[in-house]
Formats: structure tokens, C-alpha cells, sequence
């Protein structure tokens, strides 16, 4: 019987030979249904988190393929499978099954007023959780585990959380669109919705600021 990945590779290249030494392990190291490949010289190392394990055959295959076009870089933009287009319809809709576990009162303050005010309070509550104090990464909405993540700088800036917020939680509303084999994340319809944050102008500006203001004082502590 082939293998998970020999049978991604075919229905991938089905004119091709498999010239790479591949092995697949689940991994317990990954947060929810993440996955990664790594190539150290002529083997492929397919890694998925241990979730996968339980999930169908032929989705994991549809990872794997994603995986596949990275890694190998062949000209294929516009690659698309079946299993391709399962994963990630899967991938999408995964955060219905995700565990609820991880929250925070101001986080929980903050996404109940922007649900309100900017969602009719229709978006589900995802895993809410504070990340480092990182001025390069303000913020993130990790679809497979369900979570949105906000850097530590905005502990005490309930205006520019909210704004922050915003935008992670217009990530889980709209989720992602392939085009040409990638992920567009910030479509125009993300955009023109994010525009519409009350003093939109401002808090960008703010934002950076306040972004400017904690590398200042990184600096500072440091040299
Ligand atoms: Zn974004």
C-alpha cells in the first residue's frame, strides 16, 4: 500500500518520480493541527501535530500537498487538488471543534465590545491569550488551534487592544481565500471592513507609536 505522502506526491505530479527520501511523524510539540516540512539534503521530513492522527486520510493528504508546493518549489502556482481544497475547507471550519480553554479579563472585555460594536456580537469567541511584549508582532489568529494572540504592549492601551483585536477577529470572520496556490489573508473585503474601525486613521498611527515607544525602551534596557 502506498504511503500518505507517496500518494499526495502522485496525485500532485503524476508525471514525476519521487527522487526525495520521505518520512511522516506526529509530533506532540505542535499546537493543534499545525504541520510542518523541513528538507535536510535529499530527505523531506513531513512533521503533523498529533490531532491529525484521527482525521481522514484524505485531508491530511490535502496538508500534505500544501506542504509538497512549499518545499519543493516546482512551478506550480496554480497546483490545486481535491484533497487540496478539503483540507481547507477543513481548515476553515476547524475552530468549531477546537476547546475553549484559554481566556483573560481584558482580553474578554475587549473582543465582547468589538463583537458588539463591529460584529452584531455574531463572531464566536475563540482562545484569547497574551503573547511576549513583541513590537514586530502585534497580533495573531491561529485557525487550527483557534486562538488570537495579543502582544503584552497593549495591556494598558484599551483603545489600541480594541483596535488590535479587531483586526485578529476580522482573521477568524473571513478566514482565508487560495488564489494561485497561496493564501490571500488580507482580501479587499478584510480591508474595507478593517477601515471601517471608529478613528481608524489615528489608531494606526497610535499603534506604531506606541510599537516605536517599546523598542525604544528594548534598546534602552539592553545596551
Ligand atoms: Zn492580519
Amino acid at each position: 500500500m502506498p504511503s500518505l505522502i507517496e500518494e499526495a506526491f502522485h496525485e500532485l505530479y503524476p508525471d514525476k518520480e519521487l527522487k526525495y527520501s520521505i518520512s511522516l511523524k506526529y509530533s506532540r510539540k505542535f499546537s493543534p493541527y499545525n504541520a510542518n516540512v523541513k528538507r535536510y539534503g535529499n530527505n523531506l521530513i513531513f512533521s503533523l501535530s498529533r490531532d491529525w492522527k484521527k482525521i481522514s486520510k484524505e485531508i491530511q493528504i490535502g496538508l500534505i500537498q500544501e506542504l509538497m508546493i512549499k518545499i519543493l518549489k516546482e512551478n506550480d502556482k496554480n497546483k490545486k487538488t481535491i484533497n487540496m481544497e478539503l483540507y481547507n475547507a477543513f481548515l476553515k471550519n476547524v475552530h468549531i471543534a477546537i476547546p475553549k480553554t484559554k481566556t483573560d479579563e481584558i482580553l474578554d472585555a475587549s473582543f465582547n465590545k468589538v463583537n458588539e460594536a463591529y460584529f452584531n456580537g455574531m463572531l464566536d469567541k475563540p482562545n484569547l491569550q497574551w503573547g511576549n511584549d513583541s513590537t514586530s508582532k502585534l497580533g495573531s489568529y491561529e485557525y487550527g488551534s483557534d486562538t488570537i494572540t495579543i502582544s503584552a504592549i497593549f495591556r494598558n492601551e484599551t483603545s489600541l487592544l480594541d483596535y488590535v483585536m479587531h483586526h485578529e477577529m476580522l482573521h477568524k470572520k473571513f478566514k482565508f481565500e487560495s488564489k494561485n496556490g497561496r493564501h490571500v489573508h488580507h482580501s479587499p473585503e478584510f480591508r474595507k471592513m478593517e477601515a471601517k474601525f471608529e478613528n481608524r486613521d489615528m489608531m494606526e498611527k497610535e499603534t506604531a507609536r506606541l510599537a516605536k515607544k517599546h523598542r525604544h525602551g528594548f534598546g534602552l534596557l539592553n545596551f
